[in-house]
């Protein structure tokens, strides 16, 4: 351990979660590598794919000498920044994992997804974390016709298919009974969502897995990732093993550019709601909840009883720059507390106190994947499309399967595994696409609520996600 505490940087002095932390956590964990060293597995990236990737490798490999490398501070990507629903989501839905994989290895995904919510939850009682976990669902309110229409039809698709539905749908009473929001005409529920408080998870991890004896070196930039060796300004590790753990930031990474798509999502908190007001909004158990406008958004009650609400929306910058502009758009984060306000209009007599945002990373056909090329040594996991949190935690599980030889875990066989997505366009192509994908998507949900109709440029968004 290294005993100053440098100030945060300015990204993460801006989050609720960091905000939050009691100082044991916001302090460096590790130290920047200052020399040439070697291992028996390299890990770029300690947010939640890299960090739960060395703690499943230490509980199946004690003697594995591990190292994880990190340009800024453990969790300060997405992981420390994100919405917290810990979630049964993939990327895919589970009908398009059924095309993919067929029905019976899509019920098995479905029922692995299912359970690494609770996996998380299991490791942080048994590490006695507070990491802010309430297991109250998550209910997602259709508040036009067509979204309601549209979750109908989901739902009798995965039927049709032989799948059972993870969510069931709810009648407009059953859905207000879940989240008062304005203008709840249905919905849907699914049990299989934790909120929790990701900063206090990934700090508490890192500190975990480096008590564990796995090295982590912070303020350490990989400057290339290559079979068996990372190299940073200043030393570089020599290993067997070598994980690209980078999601939104992958692109950055030299002969990476067109493997992720950066999408920058974007986020604000209220003050702590006193109980009146939680009587006009319900949330009661805290499920995390959102409404079925093609332009994600989601929210959730945290444990000191605020909103956490975020949305997409940030423009695509050229040539998938990452610039920390993008996090304190202050148009977005107009937008997403006047979309807040009008679902739950209590809120107008409340402040909202922070306003932040960060990076996550999607393949060109938006499925997350994860693998290792056994012969030179290279290994991946992420392109969550911001269903990160629960996926990540699975994905740790089965870089440690794969890199430990586990060939009889069935965890290697699920669908995801080996999977390769081609890579994006060349720009300007990408920046073409992309952003009028997000004009299209932006423009389907205004004509839905002004209108009721279902837009053709959501069925349109639809094929193109592949949903
Ligand atoms: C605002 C927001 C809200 C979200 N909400 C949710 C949600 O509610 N539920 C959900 O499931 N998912 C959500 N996501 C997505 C989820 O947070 C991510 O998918 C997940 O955290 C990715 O974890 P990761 O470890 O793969 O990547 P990250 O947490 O981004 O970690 C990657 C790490 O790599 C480091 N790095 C980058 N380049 C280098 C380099 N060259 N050398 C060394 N290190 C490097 C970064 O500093 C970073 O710490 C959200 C994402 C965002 C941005």
């Amino acid at each position: 351990m290294v005993n100053a505490t440098p100030a945060l940087h300015p990204s993460l002095a801006r989050v609720l979660w960091w905000d939050q932390l009691p100082t044991e956590l916001t302090e460096p964990i590790g130290r920047p590598l200052d020399q040439d060293t070697s291992a028996d597995v390299a890990i770029v990236g300690a947010g939640f794919t890299g960090l739960w990737t060395a703690y499943y490798l230490k509980q199946r490999e004690p003697d594995l000498d591990i190292v994880v490398i990190e340009k800024e501070i453990a969790g300060f990507g997405a992981s420390g920044r994100n919405g917290g629903w810990a979630s049964a989501h993939f990327p895919q839905d589970d009908l398009a994992v059924a095309r993919h994989a067929g029905v019976d290895a899509a019920r098995a995904f479905r029922t692995t997804m299912n359970a690494s919510v609770d996996e998380i939850g299991r490791v942080a009682d048994s590490h006695g974390w507070d990491i802010g976990w309430a297991k109250g669902g998550s209910v997602i309110a259709a508040r036009t016709e067509s979204q309601a229409l549209r979750m109908k039809t989901a739902y009798q698709h995965e039927q049709a298919a032989g799948l059972e539905p993870n969510y069931e749908l709810l009648t407009a009473d059953q859905a207000q009974a879940r989240i008062k929001a304005t203008g709840v005409l249905a919905g849907t529920y699914t049990p299989h969502c934790a909120a929790i408080q990701p900063a206090r998870l990934v700090r508490n991890l890192a500190r975990q897995v480096v008590s564990s004896g796995v090295r982590l070196f912070e303020n350490s930039p990989a400057t290339s990732i290559e079979p068996g060796i990372v190299r940073t300004s200043k030393g570089c590790v020599r290993a067997r093993y070598v994980l690209r753990c980078t999601e939104g930031y992958t692109p950055n990474i030299p002969g990476q550019h067109r493997t992720l798509l950066p999408v920058y999502s974007l986020m604000v908190a209220t003050e702590p709601l006193p109980s009146q007001a939680w009587d006009d909004i319900g949330l009661d158990g805290r499920p995390t909840f959102a409404d079925g406008r093609h332009l994600v958004i989601y929210g959730q009650r945290t444990a000191d009883d605020r909103i956490a609400f975020g949305g997409r929306g940030a423009p695509y910058r050229f040539g998938s720059r990452l610039d920390p502009a993008s996090e304190t758009n202050s148009a977005i984060h107009h937008d997403l507390q006047r979309t807040l306000r009008e679902m739950f209009p209590v809120l107008s007599n409340y402040r909202f106190t922070h306003a932040w945002g960060g990076a996550l990373g999607i393949a060109r056909d938006w499925w997350a994947s994860v693998g290792l090329d056994r012969t030179s040594g290279m290994g991946w996991c992420g392109g969550y499309v911001g269903d990160g949190v629960t996926t990540a935690n699975l994905g740790g599980r089965t870089l440690a399967a794969l890199i430990t030889g586990a060939t009889d875990d069935p965890l290697v066989h699920a669908p995801w595994v080996d999977h390769r997505s081609r890579p994006w366009e060349l720009e300007p192509a990408r920046w073409i696409a992309t952003s009028v994908g997000m004009k299209v998507v932006s423009s389907a949900d205004r004509v839905e609520s002004a209108t009721g109709k279902t837009s053709l440029r959501g069925r349109l968004m639809g094929s193109l996600t592949g949903h």
